[in-house]
């Protein structure tokens, strides 16, 4: 199975893909996670991302599509986190899987508003070492966690990065919506909703 998430950054698609890792055996590919190791390891590929990741703007397609050719498995159940996020990225996923002789299954589109989004960017918190997301005050972080802040989740670059997804990103809502496989889920409500809601619409309850 093969399943997108999308939606604004924060809304909650790396904590939900977290868990479905834990409980439902799901691969997690997030571009995100896959570009800051780059950037981490100062790769080529991490060396062209950097700048782009650092003002909140996306990374060139030919760049990602290539990440995603190598890093895209070939079997299993799949979560894609993060990406596609433009309409030629979502193009040359069809095709890719098109070559494979898969489809995508479901995407789920993460819905929450701007001021929740602010909000809960500005509170993330990660821990390097294991990778798991948390928030100073919906999620706090066990005693004894060393705990960082992401660049990219300081408030002028929460902006951009929310600009950038609405007039980039945002598109693929109706382009899904017209292939028919768009699931909903309100992203406001706790983790615990938003996980029953996701794993029912999924049909994996
Ligand atoms: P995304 O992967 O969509 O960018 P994250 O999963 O990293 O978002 O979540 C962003 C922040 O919001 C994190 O600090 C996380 O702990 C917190 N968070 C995630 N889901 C919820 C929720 N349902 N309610 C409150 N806070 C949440
Ligand atoms: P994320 O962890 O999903 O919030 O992504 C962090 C940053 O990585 C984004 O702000 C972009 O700069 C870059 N990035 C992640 N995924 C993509 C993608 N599919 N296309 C372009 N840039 C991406």
């Amino acid at each position: 199975m093969l399943v997108i998430f999308l939606g604004p950054p924060g809304a909650g698609k790396g904590t939900q893909a977290q868990r479905l890792v834990a409980e439902k055996g799901f691969m997690h590919i997030s571009t995100g996670d896959l570009l800051r190791e780059a950037v981490k390891n100062r790769t080529p590929l991490g060396l062209k991302a950097k700048e782009y990741m650092e003002r909140g703007e996306l990374v060139p397609d030919d760049l990602i599509v290539a990440l995603i050719k190598e890093k895209l498995p070939k079997e299993g159940n799949v979560i894609l986190d993060g990406f596609p996020r433009t309409i030629a990225q979502a193009e040359a996923l069809d095709k890719m899987l098109e070559e494979l002789g898969k489809k995508v299954d479901a995407v789920v589109l993460f819905e929450v508003p701007d001021e929740v989004v602010i909000e809960r960017l500005s509170g993330r918190r990660i821990d390097p070492k294991t990778g798991k997301v948390y928030h100073v005050k919906y999620n706090p972080p066990p005693e004894g966690v060393e705990v960082i802040q992401r660049e990219d989740d300081k408030p002028s670059v929460i902006k951009k990065r929310l600009e950038v997804y609405r007039k980039q990103t945002a598109p693929l809502i109706d382009y899904y919506k017209e292939k028919g496989n768009l699931l909903v889920v309100d992203a406001t409500k706790s983790p615990d909703e938003v996980y029953e809601d996701l794993i029912t619409k999924l049909g994996l309850k």
